[in-house]
C-alpha cells in the first residue's frame, strides 16, 4: 500500500495555497464576514495549535468554510454515526464531532497519532472526546476489517475521506457496503489544486511540486470513475480544495 505519508507530508510546506478561489482577497472577505464569527472557539484554537507546530502543513486542516457545510450536513443529515478517514490534528474531525448528537460516535482512522494529538486537548475542551474511536492505523486495514472479517453493512450515515488518495477508489467499494442506502461518502481534495483541468506538459511550471503530480492522475480517475457510477447521486464542490459528495442509491 502506497501510504508514504510521512515522505509526503515533507513536501508540503512548498504547496500553494490549497483553496481553488485564485483571488486571496476574495477568500479573505468570505473567511472574515462569514466563517471566523462563526468557528467554534476550539476549531480556532485547534487551528491556531495547528499553525504553530506545523507552519505550511497546517494547510492540510480543511477551511473554516467547508467546515462550516460539513457541520450544517451533518445535522441536516441527522448523522450518528460516521466514518473518518485521515484525522490530522482533527479539524475536521472537532467539527464532526460539534455536529453530531450526544450519543453519535465516530470511528476516527490516522496511523499518525502524534498529529491527532496535537488537537486532542481542544476536542476534549470542547467536551466531545467521548463521541471519538481513534484506531491509529491505515484505513484499509480497519474497513477490510469492518467488511470481511466483522461482516458489518451499512453502520455508518456518513463518511469524509481526506487521506491517501491513491486509494480513494479502493475505499469506495468498501464503504458502498458500510455507508447506509441514503447516507454521503465525501470525498476531499478532489480539485486538487486545480491542477485536474491543466494539461500535464504545463506542470512544468512548478517544478518543484512533485506531491501534486504524485497525485494529480489518482484524483482525475477517481472524479471519472464517481462520475458514471450508477450506486451514487454526486455534486462535486467547488469548496475549500474541491469536495465530492456521493449519496447512496442502493
Ligand atoms: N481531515 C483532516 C486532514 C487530514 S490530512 C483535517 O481536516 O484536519 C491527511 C491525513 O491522512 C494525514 O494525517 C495522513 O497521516 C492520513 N493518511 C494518509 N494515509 C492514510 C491511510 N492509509 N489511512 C488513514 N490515514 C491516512
Ligand atoms: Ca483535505
Amino acid at each position: 500500500m502506497a501510504a508514504a505519508t510521512k515522505e509526503d507530508k515533507l513536501k508540503l510546506p512548498i504547496l500553494p495555497d490549497k483553496i481553488i478561489l485564485k483571488s486571496p482577497a476574495f477568500l479573505k472577505y468570505i473567511l472574515e464576514t462569514s466563517c471566523y464569527p462563526r468557528e467554534h472557539e476550539q476549531l480556532k484554537q485547534l487551528r491556531e495549535a495547528t499553525i504553530k507546530k506545523y507552519e505550511r502543513l497546517s494547510i492540510m486542516n480543511v477551511p473554516v468554510d467547508e467546515g462550516l457545510l460539513i457541520s450544517m450536513l451533518l445535522k441536516i443529515m441527522n448523522a450518528k454515526k460516521t466514518l473518518e478517514i485521515g484525522v490530522f490534528t482533527g479539524y475536521s474531525l472537532l467539527t464532526t464531532a460539534l455536529a453530531l448528537p450526544a450519543d453519535g460516535k465516530i470511528v476516527a482512522i490516522d496511523p499518525d497519532k502524534e498529529a491527532y494529538e496535537v488537537g486532542l486537548p481542544f476536542i476534549r475542551k470542547a467536551g466531545v472526546e467521548h463521541k471519538i474511536d481513534f484506531y491509529e492505523s491505515n484505513a484499509m486495514l480497519v474497513l477490510t476489517d469492518l467488511v470481511h472479517n466483522e461482516k458489518k453493512e451499512d453502520i455508518f450515515d456518513f463518511a469524509f475521506v481526506d487521506a491517501d488518495k491513491n486509494n480513494y477508489i479502493k475505499y469506495h467499494e468498501l464503504l458502498l457496503k458500510l455507508v447506509k442506502v441514503g447516507g454521503i461518502i465525501a470525498y476531499d481534495n478532489t480539485l486538487w489544486f486545480g491542477a485536474v483541468a491543466e494539461p500535464d506538459d504545463e506542470e512544468v511550471q512548478v517544478p518543484e511540486v512533485e506531491f501534486i503530480r504524485k497525485y494529480k492522475p489518482y484524483v482525475k480517475e477517481l472524479n471519472s470513475f464517481l462520475a458514471t457510477d450508477p450506486r451514487i447521486e454526486l455534486v462535486l464542490l467547488s469548496v475549500g480544495d474541491g469536495l465530492t459528495l456521493c449519496r447512496r442509491l442502493y
